[in-house]
């Protein structure tokens, strides 16, 4: 049974002291600020060299050129550190968590439980309990779209999203509305590609249940000021769900700091393997929300009279879960960690602005978003004179530079600019300005090619 899961830090019968449930203290010895950086407390510069040879595929070629890998917001690419830290998994370890009492059973289910604290630590969780292990951002917002609906959201109701949001946080929404006859409503943005809040506190005060939107933009890049419109959604006790796929790599994310209700983020966006993710969620709200899916490991007693439900986090983890995916994502965290966030958010910063400095050069550029460096994270969506952007997408693929083209499942954006798409280069820690050298000399031969 399930209090197998509990190696190692014996759980009290009220639950407390439980391995998935340990305290985090706010703030104090936080490996993610705390890590990376040098004595004096002031930032480290990353040797991107170095870093690079952390990830093979980043030595390969593509026709015969060095690949420039510059789809991050798809999926970043993954260093050793996770890719032994998941063979060691099914060399030495495999087996099911929580359910054996032996060898190996309890040595994985240490090493999973490990990684939900790793993963408490990093986003600054109160308690360990509170990260839920998903299959990505998709299956997080889904899971608190169908639970909180089910029990928060009724005919006349509304939930609140942003016009930038991923296709992700827009749908889930709109099947729950459906469904409970509510309303989605919808921050509008500027052409600046920022968001529009002088008219927040007008929409929530008119029948909002909950407010969801990404706190960076995987189409535009922009950074959305997410603990103020947090802060305005308290005001009105209001719950707040922040999509941090495309912040988690790029930014510190202190869920303690932003006092955020949930929030959701990928593995495979953060140097981790695909196929799992977290949702964080206050505990008093995860409390009240009924599970998600039934199942092994989400109960606690069954009858076919009658099913008691498991506490946190278990109660939203039916089946079995993806192990090695949940133990990656601990090495992936964990090497992240040593980088130091902030060093990578600098290092980013300074590649933006040189990407953004050479690519300004050339004719016909098109930024779409805001052109401030500062304000922006990873993404670089552009188009360049008349060019569309699958065949600007094509040229650059033949010269070994990985871009993506299209709406990047964010169409009502490229509606609002009335564009069909854009191209999009987005950034990690390992890219370099001579990548974005040959992406600027790339650009240029389509150009020459096409335009
Ligand atoms: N939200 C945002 C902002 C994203 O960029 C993505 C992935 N492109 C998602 C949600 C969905 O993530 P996943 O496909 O990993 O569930």
């Amino acid at each position: 049974m399930h209090d197998t899961a509990i190696i190692g830090e014996g759980r009290g019968a009220n639950g407390e002291g439980r391995s998935a449930g340990g305290d985090h203290r706010s703030g104090e010895g936080r490996s993610t600020s705390g890590e990376g950086r040098s004595a004096n407390g002031e930032g480290r510069r990353l040797d991107i060299e170095e870093i690079r040879r952390d990830f093979p595929i980043l030595g390969t070629t593509v026709y015969g050129y060095p690949l420039v890998y510059l789809d991050n917001a798809a999926t970043t690419q993954k260093p050793l550190a996770v890719l032994t830290a998941m063979d060691e998994y099914y060399k030495t370890i495999n087996a099911n968590v929580h359910r054996g009492v032996h060898y190996l059973s309890q040595r994985a289910t240490d090493a999973c439980e490990a990684s939900r604290v790793t993963v408490a630590d990093f986003i600054n969780a109160r308690h360990a309990y509170e990260v839920i292990f998903t299959r990505g951002t998709t299956e997080s917002i889904n899971l608190i779209a169908a639970c909180f609906g089910k029990k928060f959201l009724q005919e006349g109701d509304s939930i609140l999203v942003s016009g930038m949001e991923h296709h992700s946080n827009i749908v889930p929404w709109q099947m729950i509305c459906e469904e409970k006859k509510a309303t989605l409503k919808v921050i509008p943005i500027d052409e600046n590609g920022e968001l529009i809040l002088g008219g927040l506190d007008a929409m929530l005060k008119s029948g909002v249940k909950l407010v969801a939107f990404n706190y960076v933009s995987n189409a535009l890049g922009t950074i959305n000021p997410a603990k103020e419109i947090i802060a305005a959604a308290h005001r009105y006790g209001i719950p707040v769900l922040l999509d941090a796929a495309q912040a988690i790599q790029h930014m510190e994310v202190d869920v303690q700091d932003l006092d955020v209700d949930f929030l959701a983020f990928s593995s495979h966006k953060l140097y981790g393997p695909t196929g799992i993710g977290i949702l964080y969620g206050k505990e008093e709200w995860l409390n009240q929300l009924p599970p998600y899916q039934g199942g092994g490991e989400m109960i606690k007693t069954v009858t076919f009279e009658k099913t008691t439900y498991n506490d946190l986090p278990f109660k939203f983890e039916a089946g079995t879960p993806d192990m090695a995916g949940m133990i990656g994502l601990g090495a992936a965290v964990r090497y992240v960690q040593e980088l130091g966030l902030a060093n990578i958010q600098h290092a980013e910063n300074e590649l933006m602005t040189y990407a953004l400095d050479v690519l300004r050069e050339i004719k016909g550029f098109r930024l779409i978003g805001n052109g401030d460096a500062e304000h922006r994270a990873g993404v670089i969506s552009f188009l360049v004179g008349n060019i569309h952007p699958f065949d600007m997408g094509e040229i650059l693929d033949q010269q070994g530079i990985a871009v993506r083209t299209g709406h990047h499942c964010a169409q009502p954006i490229m509606d609002r600019y009335c564009i069909p798409g854009t191209v999009r280069a987005s950034l990690a820690v390992y890219n370099t300005p001579a990548e974005m050298d040959r992406l600027a000399a790339g650009i240029r031969k389509a150009v020459t090619l096409l335009g």
